[in-house]
């Protein structure tokens, strides 16, 4: 988007979602294709306790979930050497588990329709580098709701002129707000964790919607609201929607007796 166009604020709501574990259930995914990752390795000689090394990949995964040398991590805790025919295994049979196993929840495809229907923008925003998080909405079968400019991710790259928060903070929603040349007051931010999808964009202004799926679904939660479905966050918005027609009435109204006080 230009700077020209940037510079006025526009009014209609915006809704931004987060992808994982908001859209699919991105935890469920990774402990399938983990194991199965693991039963790989073990086939191909990694002689351990299977159980034993997918808690061990756990710990591995949570302390750096960017790195991409987590199974040679993991070979190394066992005190295995480095060896290629057993991670690449493994990375195969992760990689196989997403033609089975991503798929978006259930009414997922449904709320999208339901913005496009409503002409309510939708813009994603989430952890990862594009070019995954854009696999992952391609594989979803969600692709076709956003172009190129509607996916917002941390962690992409860095260039000389400017940094990407690494994580979904104040910083980084106050870039994605502006980009969108929209005032956080107009957007609804709908997520599954409350550091990264409900507090900064809450103490920016915005609309915050706890979907209460998944791992953080017992989270405590600050959010405007808590859901267990789109079909409840599509009446949020509705009624946002409502809201928002009800104040530019109000504001034409008054233009309106003014001008008239002024003519009279
Ligand atoms: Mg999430």
């Amino acid at each position: 988007m230009s700077a020209v166009k940037e510079k006025k604020k526009k009014r209609g709501l915006v809704v931004l979602l987060d992808l994982d574990g908001t859209l699919h259930d991105s935890h469920g995914f990774w402990i399938a294709a983990s194991r199965n990752a693991i039963k790989a390795m073990v086939e191909n000689g990694f002689s351990v306790d299977e159980e034993k090394a997918f808690k061990r990949l756990k710990g591995i995964y949570s302390k750096n979930p960017y790195s991409n040398r987590h199974y040679n991590d993991l070979l190394r805790s066992f005190g295995f050497p480095e060896d290629p025919k057993i991670i690449s295994a493994g990375i195969r049979a992760f990689h196989r588990t997403k033609e089975k196993k991503l798929r978006p929840y259930r009414d997922v495809a449904w709320f999208l329709e339901f913005l496009k229907k409503k002409q309510i923008p939708a813009r994603i925003v989430t952890d990862g580098l594009p070019v995954k998080q854009w696999d992952k909405l391609h594989r979803l079968g969600l692709s076709r709701f956003f172009n190129k400019g509607d996916v917002f991710c941390t962690g992409a790259r860095t260039t000389a002129s400017e940094e990407i928060p690494r994580e979904k903070n104040v910083v980084f929603y106050r870039r994605v707000f502006a980009a969108l040349g929209v005032n956080p007051s107009n957007a609804i931010v709908v997520g599954d964790r409350e550091e990264s999808d409900v507090a900064p964009p809450k103490s920016l202004g915005a609309t915050t919607v706890k979907v209460l799926r998944g791992k953080y679904a017992g989270e405590k939660t600050a959010a405007d609201h808590a859901v267990n479905s789109f079909k409840q966050v599509s009446r949020i918005i509705k009624k946002e929607a409502v809201k928002r027609a009800g104040i530019e009435w109000g504001k034409k109204l008054k233009e309106l007796e003014k001008s008239l006080r002024l003519g009279g």
